[in-house]
Order: structure tokens, then sequence, then C-alpha cells
């Protein structure tokens, strides 16, 4: 499958992926959670007319003849109360700070670059239009107007717009539970010293931190070797979570046992394979809940969540961590609440020159840097999708489509960036 009828089948999926529970949590710790409320303007924002400027309330026909000498009343502070704010006459400007309530009578205000006071009268020497440096109240929202709707990753700006709306806590979907399930002969645990040709576990890891910058909650399952009734029993457990990823074991070699495990557990196949470098032997698909033989059917959900997906991601590091970004998201965002963002790629010139092979859409690490407008990316020397180091030291990948084999240094490339 192309790489892109791929990415469509998981985000039709995940578009319809049930979201998890809610709960009601501190405002401070609703960062990054997806909101499972609406949020709605307690008050007219702003409540009252403000002042956008520090400088003088005026009428702004007063100021068709320019100069023009209005005579000061008052003072206006932001906060001032109702009792301290004159109503301006006709001939009249007041001395209004940022932030303040616009006095009635008063429909503009000058900034106070372009007036000169001299005792209780002013010389203004620029005019107005009505309305200027004034944002009406209500204007950014009237009360019980929605200020956040259901859905939305709680980021800092969703956070204060709660904040001013008076609210303490928010009601937000609970994290679902990913479950992380590496698989390998040769893999083994980080706390042990590894035989001279055995592997340390690192796909559960750098799993379990992307799992975490998406939203989810990583749930870490023991290592399954390369035998399939283990393995059965491991994915079974796993598929106790809400998302099972499967790491190794994918591509077409003689121990390479997880699909043929997820077959026999009735599995529906999305896709077996995507056109991509690194990544291209990638699963995905889902298992009825009920069907696993270790459930009975009285414990089966409600039959439109009776099922769970799972990702089997090839178990080259950064084919991993490569397919996870391009695939696993969407699906965590999914089950999260919120409606799945699509993948967006960013432009930079390249350094230094591209020779590969055509066929495959690939993802090569790279490194970003340049400064400002001035952007330019350069692969990372690396070993393949083995070389882990590699993929610490980028930043981005330089995506290359399928029908380019030579980018010259110089051309215009498309990145993901997370
Ligand atoms: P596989 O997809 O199972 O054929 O694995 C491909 C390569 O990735 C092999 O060289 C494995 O040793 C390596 N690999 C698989 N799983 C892991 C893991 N959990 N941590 C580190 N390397 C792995
Ligand atoms: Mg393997």
């Amino acid at each position: 499958m192309s790489f892109e009828d791929a990415r469509h089948t998981v985000e039709e999926h995940a578009a319809r992926a049930r979201a998890q529970g809610k709960e009601l949590v501190d405002l401070l710790d609703c960062a990054g959670l997806v909101l499972a409320e609406t949020v709605v303007a307690d008050r007219n924002f702003p409540p009252f007319p403000r002042a956008a400027r520090d400088g003088y309330a005026v009428r702004a026909t007063e100021l068709a003849s320019l100069p023009a000498r209005l005579a000061v009343v008052g003072e206006i502070k932001a906060g001032a109360p109702p009792e301290a704010i004159p109503a301006l006459q006709s001939g009249e400007a007041a001395p209004i700070m940022t932030g303040a309530p616009v006095p009635n009578g008063a429909d503009a205000v000058v900034m106070v670059e372009y007036t000169s006071r001299h005792g209780d009268t002013v010389e203004i020497t620029k005019g107005v239009s009505p309305g200027e440096n004034v944002v009406p109240a209500g204007a950014e929202a009237r009360r019980g107007d929605r200020l956040l709707a259901p859905g939305v990753r709680l980021d800092h700006a969703g956070i204060a717009v709660a904040a001013s709306a008076g609210r303490t806590h928010l009601l937000v979907h609970r994290k679902p539970q990913i479950a992380v399930l590496a698989t390998g002969d040769e893999i083994v645990d980080i706390d042990v010293l590894p035989g001279p040709n055995q592997i340390r576990n690192s796909n559960t890891y750098s799993l379990a931190t992307q799992i975490r910058e998406a939203g989810g909650e990583p749930v870490l399952l023991p290592i399954a070797p390369d035998e399939p009734q283990r393995l059965r029993e491991l994915i079974i457990d796993g598929l106790e979570s809400d998302l099972l990823l499967l790491a190794g074991g994918v591509s077409a070699g003689k121990y390479d046992f997880v699909e043929q495990v997820l077959g026999e557990l009735d599995g529906e196949f999305f896709f077996t394979g995507a056109q991509i470098q690194p990544g291209r032997p990638i699963v995905f698909g889902r298992v009825q809940y009920g069907t696993r033989g270790d459930k009975t059917s009285d414990q089966r959900p409600s039959p439109d969540q009776d099922f769970r997906y799972f990702f089997g991601l090839p178990g080259n590091p950064v084919s991993t961590m490569v397919t996870f970004e391009l695939f696993v998201w969407p699906m965590i965002e999914g089950l999260s609440g919120m409606t799945p963002r699509k993948l967006a790629f960013l432009h930079a010139r390249l350094k230094s020159e591209i020779k590969t092979r055509t066929g495959l859409k690939r993802f090569l690490p790279a490194v970003l840097s340049g400064e400002f407008e001035h952007a330019e990316v350069e692969l990372v020397r690396w070993q393949g999708s083995g070389d882990i180091a590699a993929a610490a030291r980028a930043n981005c990948y330089v995506v290359i489509p399928p029908d380019r084999d030579r980018i010259a240094a110089g051309e215009w490339v498309t990145m993901l960036v997370r």
C-alpha cells in the first residue's frame, strides 16, 4: 500500500475510535489532556470596553480639526471602580491606561504619543476614527459563547482561556492505555548483562516515550520470544489495553510470528506493508474483543467497542520510531478523544546532495539547522535503520518522494518535524 493510503486508513479508524472515560482535573494538571466538555464564557470578553493603549479617551468627532485642545478630566486606570469613571462630556478628554474601561461618552483612545499635556488641558495632534484603540465589551466572546469545544488538546492557550472563564478544574478524558510488546529471542532487558549476540531492548523505551508524547499511558509487557505460544499469551495480555503496539517479528523471516499469531486470533488486517523506508513491513489491524478465548461473553463491552486495534511495527529501532511517528499518533489521538490531526510537513533547503533509489517513500534521519528564515537540512550519516545513535543525532526526517533518486544541494526538500 502507498504511504498515503496507509496513513488514510489509520486516520479513518482513528476518527471513529472510542474516547476514554472522563475525570475532573485541576487546571494546572490539564496540559496535554483532551477536553471532555464545553468551556463557556461566564461573562463578556472583554467585560467592559477596554482601552488598548495608554492615552486619552476622546470623542473621535472632536478631533476633526488638528491640533485639538480638550479639557482634561479624571484619570482612568486599569481596575478603576465604576464610580471613579466620569462620563465624558463634550470638549473633554480623560487620561486612560491600557486595560482600563473606556468611559461613557468616549468612543476612541488617542495614543499618548500624539498628545501633550498643558495643565488641565491636552493638545492632540492626530485624529482617530470611532472605535480606534477600544475593544468593545463582548467583542472577543459574549457571555454564554463557547470558548473551547470538547476534543481539543489543552495547550497553554487553551488553559489560559479556561482560567479567564474562572475554571479551576476541567472535565478531561482519561489517557488511553497503550500496550508495548517487544519481540525477539535476541532481545534482553536493560538491567541484565547481554550475552555476546544479544541486544538490549531499546524499542520498549523509545515507544514508551513516544506514547507519552502522543498523550497515551504506556503499559509495558515482558519481552516476547520468537515462539508462537508465549507470543500469543503476551498478545492476549496486550489486547487488554486500548491499543497494542508490537515491535519486531513482522518481517518475512522464518521466526517472525507476529502476523501468524494475530491471524490465529482472528485478527483483521487493514494493511501488511507500506511503500516506505524505513518501516516497510508495518502491519495495522484489529481483533474482536470477545474472540480471544480468555473472555466470556458477559465481560464484553458494548458492541460498537468490541475490538482492539494493533500495530505490528518493524523491530529495527529507527523503523520502530519512524512508523510510530507516521501511523500511531492519529490512533492515540482518536483514543484520547481528539479528532486526529493531519500530518504536516515543513520545507527547508538541502545542504548536501542525496542519492538513493526510487520506489519507496523515504523518511531519513536528518539535522535541521540554520536560523530564522534560512533553514537548512542535511541527512545524518547512518548505518541503516538499526542505527539508534544516528537517530539520536537527528532532529527531523527528510522525506524523499518515491520517484526521486537524486536531490541536489540547494533544492527545497520536505521534512517531518515533531
Ligand atoms: P525484527 O523486526 O524482529 O526482524 O528485528 C529487526 C532488527 O531490529 C533486529 O536486528 C533486531 O535485533 C532489532 N530489534 C528488534 N527488536 C528490538 C528491540 N526491542 N530493541 C532493540 N533492537 C531490536
Ligand atoms: Mg525479531
